[in-house]
């Protein structure tokens, strides 16, 4: 009779040597994997137990029974805080870094003057300007895992982690002594950025462990001051459901109106605490370098084209790319928000077509407010006389009085 192979743990996998170990010690051992790691363009590696995350925990806990992290309910499942829970045997935890590179700031302000409407653009977060960065780094651990079996020639039961695992991955790089939380809330690596893809390897083998380094943020507050949404409670902890990133990749339902304007013509995600950091310096930015294969290719989409998106299109748009994360309609509707904030009465048409056809109501109801935005009375008076959907109607009608109050202000 054969013995059944044992189960491994969703996503685990092991990787057996192809040498007889290099007779390292733990110290030299360490050293050699994040030499290694650095030639496959993790720039950081730091490690830390598997022991459960016990401040972090609590902290985490107080965060999501305050509701800061609105719709997203995935993250209150699973026992974030223990890697343990997504590898029993594991022993130490390696936490990696990928940086990339951002043009956000660069952006040129949507200066329409003789274009075409199409000219205008919406803004892409940096970690979204290049390739989609999950499969490379997951190949990326899966290969330092190759090489640990084979330095210390033991086979090595692994399981790589890259931000879709339930896991405190901040709190697990802060306590390897990656680097150290910033009041933004982000991993800033000594001597580097926050601009870095954080990826985590849970492995069955006792590394040396790395110690927590101190904040080294000290009486800036920038970030906290820069956000346009406000969505900082105080240092270290963000309020989700303001955050744009939150409401341009995460919430599937209505903007709330009062935060449709600070959003600009951000259609994915966020960068400003990360630009006005000064870790992110230009020279500090040019220092930590990017993994070419997640060089920005675009800063920016077409806004017309995002809110006209066809599945066939959207499925081109997001190929490969971290936008894959939004759905059509989404794309759509963050694009109405920042053709509204554009102001640009050229996009009328455009928005008004969407407000009476598009196939979602969300995108119809958010095309209405950007007509209010552009100041078009007499499309919002249309809407709101029509026999449009009950959303539609009462953001066309609302919109309408708003424009008509500010226009007996004016005057
Ligand atoms: Fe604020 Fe943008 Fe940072 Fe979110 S990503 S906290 S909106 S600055
Ligand atoms: Fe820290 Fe200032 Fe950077 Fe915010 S902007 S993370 S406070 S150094």
């Amino acid at each position: 009779m054969t013995t059944p192979f044992p189960q491994l743990p969703a996503g685990a996998r092991i990787h057996s040597p192809k040498s007889r170990g290099s007779a390292l010690g733990t110290a030299e051992l360490l050293a050699e994997l994040t030499a290694r790691a650095g030639a496959l363009g993790l720039s950081q590696l730091a490690v830390t137990s598997a022991a459960p995350l016990e401040q972090a925990a609590t902290r985490w806990q107080e965060w999501l029974t305050h509701g800061h992290h609105g719709a997203m309910s995935y993250l209150s499942d699973g026992e974030r805080a223990d890697p343990r829970s997504l590898l029993p045997s594991a022993k130490s935890v390696i936490c990696v870094a990928m940086p990339y590179a951002t043009n956000s700031e660069f952006v040129p302000a949507n200066r329409l003057a003789g274009k075409p409407p199409e000219a205008a653009q919406g803004q892409l977060a940096g970690y979204a300007q290049g390739r989609d960065y999950h499969p490379l780094l997951w190949n990326r651990l899966l290969a330092l895992a190759d090489i640990l079996a084979d330095l210390t020639g033991e086979a090595i039961l692994a399981r790589p982690c890259v931000d879709t695992a339930p896991l405190l991955e901040r709190a697990l790089a802060a306590r390897a002594g990656l680097g150290f939380v910033g009041k933004n809330g982000l991993i800033i690596a000594p001597g580097g950025t926050s601009l870095l893809l954080l990826g985590e390897l849970l492995v069955d083998f006792e590394l040396p462990l790395g110690a927590a380094i101190k904040d080294r943020c000290g009486e800036c507050t920038k970030c906290l001051d820069a956000c346009p949404t406000a969505a900082f409670v105080g240092p270290y902890v963000l309020d989700a459901k303001r955050c744009i990133s939150y409401l341009t990749i995460e919430l599937q339902d209505a903007i709330p109106r009062e935060l449709r304007a600070p959003i600009g013509t951000r259609v994915f995600g966020c960068d400003v605490c990360q630009t006005v950091c000064p870790f992110n310096s230009p020279s500090a930015r040019a220092r930590a370098g990017c993994a070419p294969e997640l060089a920005s290719t675009r800063d920016g989409l077409s806004l017309i084209g995002l809110l006209e998106l066809g599945a066939s299109r959207y499925r081109a748009v997001v190929r490969r790319t971290a936008l894959r994360r939004v759905s059509r309609v989404q794309l759509a509707r963050n694009a109405a928000v920042a053709l509204g904030n554009l102001g640009d009465p050229q996009h009328t048409a455009a928005l008004f077509r969407a407000a009476l056809e598009h196939s979602s109501v969300l995108v119809r109801e958010h095309a209405a407010w950007a007509l209010g935005r552009l100041g078009a009375e007499s499309e919002l008076r249309t809407l709101c006389d029509s026999q449009q959907p009950e959303p539609v109607r009462v953001e066309a009608c609302r919109s309408l009085a708003e424009l008509l109050d500010r226009a007996a202000h004016a005057t």
